[in-house]
């Protein structure tokens, strides 16, 4: 049956404090420059001497993006100059010839993912020859699922054609909002026309799934403007959405000083949109799968879900298998053989790092035992809503209410507030407790206690 959400104002307000959304169990501020490129190639071999290698999974980040939108908070750069773009595809095609031999050569991959920036900023010979390296140094599998980031505006019927072509079979197209108002004050203007014709484009082309991204608490939005964006988005009916709350943060993120703040949702507001975007998308057929994604009935992540399969990864959640995760360009982040890594943010260093002959690596973490079962626990929370206790310790050895006594006690106080249930072979998050999964999820994180202040806030 498909989880329903229990939207509690009350419960919400009460436990609206800053959390990270798990997209790795230890997160990022835990990774330290004690992991080197030395530390990763020890963990691909290794990975490769497992008893079945797991398959591999390849991020690529492209940085640029031709204008700036205002509420941004990722690793870009603003730029119309190809010629930055080709030297980074050079600077691509050392890195990836580095890393790609480490891999044994019978590994094939079955995730490749684009993201930004903006990576339909590169053009159609700039596509073309990124492909063709990652081709000539992976072994890409048959049923490889290829997704990329799409923002509408820099998106071609010619761009849309070569990345079908290629093999492209999933795409998601940045939205945000469609009011012109707020596209003005966050400077990103884009018709909905122009979104649904793109969109329409891509799956007259053969594209098999389409993503949205939209954001809420953005400047000059208001319940009723948001309705109206939700009733476009669900026209276009986007086989998987996902709706961010905007966090700001201006002394962190430049481009954010150009918001005026006076112009945001109050935080009253905020919560009665999140109220109507849950109430909305459910009505009209989206299953609220965790944190800020929906997906139709009969799409595969709501599958995946009910058949205890959902993953989570740095892309948010995923129906595919465990894989090893390579993570290519500046700031990637990598997962390979339980330890993470993350590539030089500065471009500057991550040039002079892959003109030197050496991975562009600068931090990472290696996990612990403790680690891995807590990340293991943090994941079938935030994936199912449900953990078994029994499973964990025929898996671990521990009895878990003695390993976690401190982490129980501390749940209660949630009992008692209808998020969770307990017994004595299982954790079940309520419908109430959906909503409210990161909060439940940083019981366990055995980091948290002193770090809470850098990540945004559920509201
Ligand atoms: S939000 Fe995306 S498209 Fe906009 S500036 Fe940032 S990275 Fe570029």
């Amino acid at each position: 049956m498909a989880h329903k959400l229990d939207f509690d104002q009350d419960l919400i307000k009460k436990y609206d404090k800053s959390g990270p959304r798990y997209t790795s169990y230890p997160t990022a501020p835990q990774f330290s420059a004690e992991y080197t490129a030395e530390t990763l190639q020890t963990a691909i071999e290794r990975s490769n001497t497992e008893m079945i290698p797991k398959p591999l999974s390849l991020y690529v980040h492209i940085p640029f993006c031709d204008t700036i939108c205002y509420y941004c908070a990722c690793n870009k750069i603003i730029t119309k100059d190809h010629s930055v773009s080709a030297e980074y595809i050079d600077l691509l095609e050392q890195e990836i010839k580095m890393l790609a031999p480490l891999f044994d050569p019978d590994r094939e991959l079955e995730q490749l993912h684009f993201g930004g920036g903006t990576p339909t900023f590169l053009n159609y010979d700039e596509t073309v020859r990124l492909m063709g390296i990652i081709e000539e140094n992976f072994e890409i599998s048959d049923q490889c699922e290829m997704s990329i980031e799409i923002d509408p505006r820099k998106a071609s019927d010619e761009t849309l054609r070569l990345l079908v072509n290629t093999g492209f079979n999933r795409v998601s197209f940045g939205v945000q909002d469609f009011d012109p108002r707020v596209q003005k004050a966050v400077n990103r203007i884009q018709s909905f026309e122009l979104v649904r014709d793109r969109m329409q484009t891509a799956r007259d082309m053969g594209v098999q799934s389409v993503n949205m991204d939209l954001i809420y608490g953005l400047p000059l939005q208001t319940v009723e403007s948001f309705g109206l964006t939700l009733d476009k988005a669900i026209e276009l009916k986007p086989d998987r959405l996902s709706v961010f709350n905007y966090a700001h943060l201006p002394e962190r993120f430049k481009p954010q000083r150009r918001i005026n703040a006076e112009d945001l949702p109050s935080p009253a507001e905020k919560l009665a949109i999140m109220e109507l975007t849950n109430n909305k998308l459910q009505e009209a057929g989206y299953v609220f799968i965790g944190m800020d994604h929906f997906a139709l009935e009969q799409d595969s992540m709501v599958k995946a879900q009910q058949q205890g399969t959902l993953q989570r990864n740095f892309q948010g959640y995923s129906t595919h298998a465990d894989a090893d995760l390579i993570g290519v360009g500046v700031s990637s982040i990598g997962s390979v053989c339980e330890s993470y890594y993350q590539n030089s943010s500065k471009m500057d260093e991550y040039r002079e790092l892959v003109l030197a002959g050496r991975l562009p690596v600068v931090r990472g973490l290696k996990m612990s035992e403790e680690d891995l079962l807590r990340k293991e626990v943090i994941n079938q929370l935030i994936c199912h809503f449900y953990l078994d206790k029994r499973q964990l310790e025929d898996r671990w050895q521990i009895s878990f209410d003695e390993y976690f006594a401190g982490e129980i006690e501390e749940l209660g106080a949630m009992v008692k507030d209808g998020l969770l249930s307990m017994d004595e072979h299982s954790i079940q998050v309520e419908d109430k407790g959906r909503l409210l999964i990161r909060n439940i999820c940083m019981v366990f994180d055995a980091y948290l206690r002193d770090n809470v202040v850098q990540f945004s806030k559920v509201i």
